[in-house]
């Protein structure tokens, strides 16, 4: 690990228009800098650089963030890398810091095994462009499938000789441990003499997301029926199959800039759709995608295209990684490609544009796609309909997002024929189901899943995000602040009647936020508001020595990212003198104090909502005597009445 102290150094040194201008043109426009964006393709430069407050923004892409996001977002690096990277620019000597001994040991462990496999990989390439068996065999094979020299260099493919222990005898002889060489699984031990595990194949080297090489994938060359035509490397220490997808190291840069993922099932498919300038495609190499490889595709893009093989089989398995790719929220499209064609083929006889037009053409959303499959099959009887909606609504279900769920449901209402009230109910009826289960469970699970309804999902949803990212905004623009506030305190006379006392408050804008969140126990729900939040408090509390400026170049990537969306569209505003012709910014400016309240009020009312539907699920779906429920919410909704007065008061 990177210690605290270099971390430390590494951002105090590094200065954003710096860092940015090794990759991007800059040029001076007032105090901040402004160029191309490159994230998206543009001819009015909408990239925007603040040396004073030392972030960047995107506003094509809406991306932005401190120095070290951008290095994660424009050369896809991970978090230590970009720090190593600036460490190197800036001549800081880094310094790591390793816990326990065990943890030590652990990391030379795996470098070992790191070590056996690139000398693997070396070994395995010499034998394609050095020796004659591989220029006679391998390259020859390679050469006929069309696969040029430039793809063969990119994807490192190698071959391993038509001999018993080739690649085991030379790994030996230059010191690489017996031990190693069987747990990465590249040589098996029989009778204490070590033989390749490879022989005779091409071999495609399997890389993580950083590059380096941790496992393979071994194609047979002639046509022997009687073994696998792929071998792949066994699991190891640093090969895990389910953690890895084929492809995804060469292609990271471009699935960002597509902004899309294309995902095939072969090694041969990325290669050749590289070699055709489609470099977006990683491969799940036949299996069904996991948890694991989404989530490695989701820090790229939210966008991703499967495309079928042209045959049945396999479909099913793979209907399974798509409600993967919807459970983690994604946006997924597949394409079935023609009769007895996979990609690598398809590209043979089409062109790269072709090609294109192709998975543009016929490309389904997911609900069309297991609609067709489903009412193949159904066609004509209404129970197996009845079933088939169930079915799909049922994955819907499953979507995060319930802004995309309701799109889905309308989507599936008119291809199934079928009114949207009734999926609907459907959908609510297969939540609460879902809420009993977990119910059970923890109450934050139980804040999740809640039953949900049309009205609901049009206004409600999206308020609590924007009322936090709001709350978040005025902390830093005017965390500061002093304002007064007046204050209604309400008295409670004999049990029975609710009077307001009125009292006028001087102080802080943070502190306002900050005790009348803390008042109403309320934490936002949105994780890295939260960590902002909490630092930002922090920061106001530890008095105004420190400057926020300072405090903003540090944060961690994604929270320096939202407040660089703040921050710079403040900038902006500023820069077309929008709030000079823009009252209404004007005035929110000119008055925080009814801002800070109205939000505060805003939020509030939304999140007693929330509890009050809550309960009232909890109701429908008990068998029991729910009196105390029930009168927990008749307070709830008085209590919203009280809220409602006070936010019709102020707005
Ligand atoms: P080619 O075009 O050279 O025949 P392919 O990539 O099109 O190869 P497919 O038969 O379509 O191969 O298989 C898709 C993927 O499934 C392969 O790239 C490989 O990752 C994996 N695979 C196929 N057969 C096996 C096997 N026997 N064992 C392990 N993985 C396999
Ligand atoms: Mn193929």
């Amino acid at each position: 690990m990177i210690s605290k102290s270099t971390i430390d150094k590494v951002y105090d040194a590094s200065r954003v228009e710096e860092v940015i201008s090794d990759f991007i043109q800059l040029k001076k426009s007032g105090s901040n800098f402004k160029g191309l964006s490159p994230f998206s393709k543009e001819k009015t430069p909408s990239f925007m650089v603040s040396p004073a407050k030392q972030i960047w923004k995107d506003f094509s892409s809406g991306k932005g963030g401190n120095s070290v996001a951008f290095l994660m977002e424009h050369e896809q690096f991970s978090y230590p890398e970009a720090i190593r990277f600036l460490a190197k620019k800036y001549n800081i000597e880094i310094e790591e810091t390793y816990k326990t001994e065990k943890e030590k040991e652990k990391l030379s462990f795996l470098e070992s095994l790191y070590l056996v496999v690139q000398n693997a990989k070396e070994n395995f390439k010499n034998n394609l462009w050095e020796r004659d068996e591989g220029k006679a065999i391998a390259m020859t094979y390679l050469r006929e499938r069309g696969f040029e020299n430039e793809v063969i260099n990119l994807f490192d493919i190698g071959y391993s000789l038509n001999e018993k222990s080739h690649f085991s005898d030379q790994a030996l002889k230059k010191g690489y441990s017996k031990k190693y060489l069987e747990l990465i699984g590249l040589s098996i031990n029989k009778d204490n003499t070590y033989i390749d595990r490879f022989r005779s194949r091409l071999m495609f080297p399997i890389k993580n997301f950083s590059g380096r090489v941790i496992g393979f994938g071994g194609r047979i060359l002639n046509n022997n029926l009687k073994t696998a035509k792929y071998i792949n490397s066994p699991e190891s220490d640093i090969y895990h199959k389910s953690k890895v997808l084929y492809g995804l190291y060469e292609s990271k840069k471009e699935i960002v800039k597509k902004d899309l993922c294309i995902i095939v099932e072969g090694y041969t498919d990325v290669i050749q759709m590289h070699q055709s300038g489609i470099k977006n495609v990683v491969a799940s190499s036949g299996t069904s995608l996991s948890n694991d490889q989404i989530r490695l595709v989701q820090r790229l893009t939210s966008n991703i295209i499967v495309l079928f093989d042209g045959d049945d089989a396999g479909l099913n398995a793979s209907l399974r990684g798509l409600v993967t790719i919807l459970k983690n929220g994604m946006n997924v499209r597949v394409c079935q490609l023609p009769h007895g064609e996979d990609p690598d083929s398809f590209l043979k006889s089409n062109s790269k544009e072709k090609t294109l037009d192709y998975f543009n053409n016929f490309s389904k959303d997911f609900i069309q796609f297991k609609a067709d499959i489903l009412s193949k099959k159904s066609k004509n009887d209404p129970v197996k309909k009845s079933q088939t909606i169930f079915e799909i609504v049922e994955i819907i279900s499953i979507i995060p997002d319930q802004i995309k769920q309701q799109v889905y449901i309308q989507n599936c209402s008119k291809i199934m024929d079928i009114s949207e009230d009734i999926l609907f109910n459907t959908l609510a009826q297969i939540n609460s189901k879902n809420l009993t289960v977990k119910n059970k469970k923890n109450s934050y699970e139980k804040d999740k899943m809640r039953v949900i309804n049309k009205s609901e999902l049009t206004d409600k949803i999206d308020h609590v995000y924007e009322l936090e990212f709001q709350i978040i905004k005025i902390l830093l623009l005017y965390g500061n602040k002093d304002e007064s506030f007046v204050e209604t305190i309400l008295k409670n006379h004999d049990g029975e009647e609710l009077i307001e006392e009125k009292v006028e408050l001087n102080v802080k804008v943070f502190e306002k936020i900050f005790l009348d969140l803390q008042q109403d126990e309320i934490e936002l729900a949105q994780e890295s508001f939260r960590n902002l939040f909490k630092i930002l408090i922090k920061h106001y509390q530890s008095g105004e020595s420190i400057d926020l400026n300072n405090l903003i170049k540090k944060l961690p990537p994604d929270l320096s990212s939202i407040v660089s969306d703040i921050l710079m569209k403040d900038e902006l505003y500023k820069l077309h003198g929008w709030n000079k012709k823009n009252i209404f910014i004007k005035d929110k400016e000119s008055n925080v104090s009814q801002l800070v309240v109205e939000t505060i009020l805003s939020l509030r009312k939304y999140l007693i909502d929330k509890k009050i539907n809550e309960l009232q699920v909890s109701i429908e779906n008990s068998s029991e005597n729910n009196k105390e429920v029930l009168s927990d919410v008749i307070s709830y909704s008085q209590l919203k009445k009280v809220v409602s007065r006070k936010l019709n008061r102020v707005i």
